[in-house]
């Protein structure tokens, strides 16, 4: 990969998002953050582009794990089209992100395998860091927008190709399915974070999947049992279990904000905002594809013609403004969310995520009202907005 050259000087409310630093400055040299501290203590390098924003706010980059699409684009239709999206995504502050191939025959794996790992020359834009592989394996009575022709059993064959190492990070499926169980254990053995979803999983048959490896749940509510108190079902666990991740879609459509207020009460530590993106995003209202199937959209929603929901229009930056209004939560505690849990989740903690010396220099400028103002992926400036000027 390509790392910027240019030496840059970043002075602005830095939140890391562990600790703000209130007039902070941030460094950074070939590719990487190389200081963080207090402006006052920290002059800029001779040699650097200085970016000096002290009433905006610099985070780290967002990290979206599931995105279905966007800008006229659907990843599972059409997996040749990841790079192009990813150069258009730092608009919304995402710097890296997981391609997410819903439900479809299973020779689009390998056909997306291979997108990722032909990084075109040059490229510039957010890092598609794998896939995430969501459906086959997932129940046919909780398919949601998927096509059902193409959902399948889980197999150990499938998926012995499925590993970080061939761009497969991230593989949700339904934990009660034949078979399911000895998938999670293998995926989970090959590196791939295993998540529940789609899924009519119980409350007990969750807790075995998490003893089985199961670390993630996908969007939280949607395509799951309805929390019964008498059978609290996958959602039930996910928010009792001490250990999985829950992926959330805060849009205010698959999640009532009050819902979304009571769950991050309860498991913030644990949350992973997402936004379930598709290819209507950055578009406007129309019809569009998901996954071979007609999608309509209007300004806020997007469904198939028997009203499911099918995907969001939900951009990464209203994701966290909207969590922070429906929450109530501080900004670096909305950070978390699409920083520090996914990196950690994916076992990229030590480089992404954070604003620290030695990680990816992966940032993201807020203006006061939490807009982006610029996007630098690996040390380059990828995405400025055009009337903000340095
Ligand atoms: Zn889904």
């Amino acid at each position: 990969m390509e790392a910027g050259n240019t030496m840059l000087y970043i002075q602005a409310r830095v939140v890391t998002p562990n600790k703000v630093i209130e007039e902070g400055a941030v460094v950074v040299a070939n590719g990487r953050i190389t200081a963080v501290a207090a402006a006052s203590s920290l002059p800029p390098p001779p040699t650097a582009q200085v970016i000096q924003s002290p009433n905006y706010v610099l985070v780290p980059g967002f990290i979206d794990l599931q995105l279905n699409g966007a800008f006229g684009h659907d990843f599972t239709q059409h997996p040749e089209t990841i790079w192009q999206v990813a150069t258009q995504l730092p608009r919304y502050g995402v710097t890296s992100f997981l391609p997410t191939i819903i439900t479809s025959p299973l020779v689009t794996v390998p056909l997306a395998q291979q997108v990722l790992g032909q990084r075109p020359a040059a490229f510039r834009g957010a890092e598609p860091l794998g896939l995430h592989l969501e459906g086959p394996f997932i129940n046919p009575q909780k398919k949601g927008a998927h096509n059902p022709h193409h959902i399948q059993l889980p197999t150990l064959e499938a998926v012995a190709g499925w590993q970080p190492e061939a761009y497969v990070r991230l593989v949700t499926l339904a934990p009660e399915m034949p078979g399911a169980m000895a998938v999670i254990a293998a995926l989970s053995a090959q590196g791939v974070i295993v998540s529940a979803g789609h899924s009519l999983a119980t409350f007990a048959i969750a807790g075995a999947s998490f003893e089985a490896g199961v670390r993630y749940g996908t969007h939280l509510f949607n395509a799951m049992l309805t929390l019964h108190h008498r059978e609290p079902g996958l959602a039930g666990a996910l928010l009792a279990d001490k250990h999985t991740v829950i992926g959330i879609i805060p849009d205010g459509i698959h999640v009532h904000p009050a819902l979304l207020k009571l769950v991050w009460q309860t498991a913030a530590p644990r949350l992973n905002v997402v936004t379930d993106a598709m290819a209507a995003l950055g578009m406007p209202p129309g019809t569009y594809d998901l996954g071979g199937f007609s999608v309509t959209v209007d300004e806020t929603t997007c469904r198939l013609p028997d009203g499911t929901l099918a995907g969001s229009i939900l951009s990464m930056d209203t994701a966290v403004r909207n969590l922070i209004t429906y929450t109530g939560c501080t900004l670096a505690e909305a950070m978390t969310t699409v920083t520090t849990i996914p990196a950690n989740l994916l076992g990229l903690g030590q480089h992404k995520g954070h604003i620290a010396p030695g990680y990816d220099a992966d940032l993201v400028l807020l203006t006061p009202a939490l807009h982006i103002a610029m996007t630098i992926v690996n040390g380059q400036i990828i995405y400025q907005q055009p009337n903000h000027e340095t």
